[in-house]
């Protein structure tokens, strides 16, 4: 099998169409897809010598996140902490210290499990992806991308996730199979303009609840707009127990989620209420 090391994302996707490779990030789902014959690959393409991949920096109104940025990099930035509090969050409890070293944010996105730690985070903050390949550049709401089949054509190489700075509140929570390596079974991450006590938009997206994270257009319809008090809450705790209900149906796990996801959001909640402002 061939093996490539670019140093430059031009690079990067000249090769993938060429020898229609497949991209290398952290290799925490690569490796395992491939020990377990889930998949072959032609050609691998480690896209770890590409510096610029790598940044996380604050540039015209948009907090950007190279593709290659990892859990435990953007876990430990005061900038995510500060702007994405959600993302910030996420990255605290994602798989182990070991795993959160080497899993990228990137590769989150192109593995794209419906339990993937990065995505309700992202989504709820109303991320872009810039996505380059051969074909040239294009950027893309991540929700419009999640609704894609399959996610990425061959070759296209995600070079960053672009986030709008909004001064939107964000918080994140997930229940997880096992404390040491978290898995969500369930994940809620919201993001609301807040101002006093008053909610504005809400965004509120779930992960392992369907096939992909997605963001609920339910929520933001019938919590925003109002004022954040314990009757706001108590409608949200009704609402995504009602969003989680219609997406699982019959499921086995449906009656533990739906009573879950209760305190799910509101543990995302108490993320980010002020202090001192309205108790949750
Ligand atoms: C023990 C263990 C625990 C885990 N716990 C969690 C958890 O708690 N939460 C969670 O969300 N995940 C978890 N994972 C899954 C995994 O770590 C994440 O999905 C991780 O973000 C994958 O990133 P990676 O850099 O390792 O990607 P890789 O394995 O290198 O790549 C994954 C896929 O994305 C593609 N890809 C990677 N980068 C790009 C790019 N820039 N452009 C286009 N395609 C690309 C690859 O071709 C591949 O198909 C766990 C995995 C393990 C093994």
């Amino acid at each position: 099998m061939n093996y490539f090391q670019p140093q430059t994302v031009g690079q990067a996707v000249n090769i993938a169409q060429t020898f229609e490779a497949t991209f290398l990030a952290g290799g925490t789902d690569l490796v395992l897809h491939m020990q377990t014959g889930k998949i072959h690959p032609n050609a691998i393409i480690d896209l770890g010598k590409i510096s610029e991949l790598k940044e996380i920096k604050e540039t015209d109104g948009y907090l950007e996140i190279g593709s290659m940025a990892t859990f435990a990099e953007l876990g430990q930035s005061e900038l995510v902490f500060q702007k994405a509090l959600a993302l910030w969050l996420a990255c605290q409890t994602m798989g182990s210290p070991q795993i959160r070293n080497q899993a990228t944010l990137g590769g989150n996105l192109g593995n794209c499990s419906p339990a993937a730690d990065g995505l309700p985070p992202l989504l709820a903050l109303g991320a872009e992806v810039r996505l380059i390949s051969r074909e040239g550049d294009e950027v893309v709401s991540l929700e419009t991308l999640l609704s894609r089949t399959p996610l990425l054509s061959q070759g296209t190489l995600i070079r960053e996730f672009r986030i709008p700075l909004k001064g939107l509140q964000s918080g994140f929570a997930k229940l997880g199979r096992r404390k040491a390596l978290a898995i969500a079974r369930l994940s809620v991450a919201i993001a609301i303009e807040l101002e006093d006590n008053r909610v504005g938009k809400v965004r509120v997206a779930l992960g392992a609840v369907g096939k992909r994270a997605y963001l609920s257009e339910i929520l933001a319809r019938e919590l925003s707009d109002q004022e954040l008090n314990e009757v706001w809450i108590e409608k949200g705790i009704e609402g995504v127990q009602r969003v989680v209900r219609e997406a699982l149906g019959a499921r086995a796990s449906a009656p533990y989620k739906r009573e879950a996801v209760s305190g799910v959001f509101r543990e995302a909640l108490g993320t980010f209420i002020p202090e001192g402002g309205t108790k949750v």
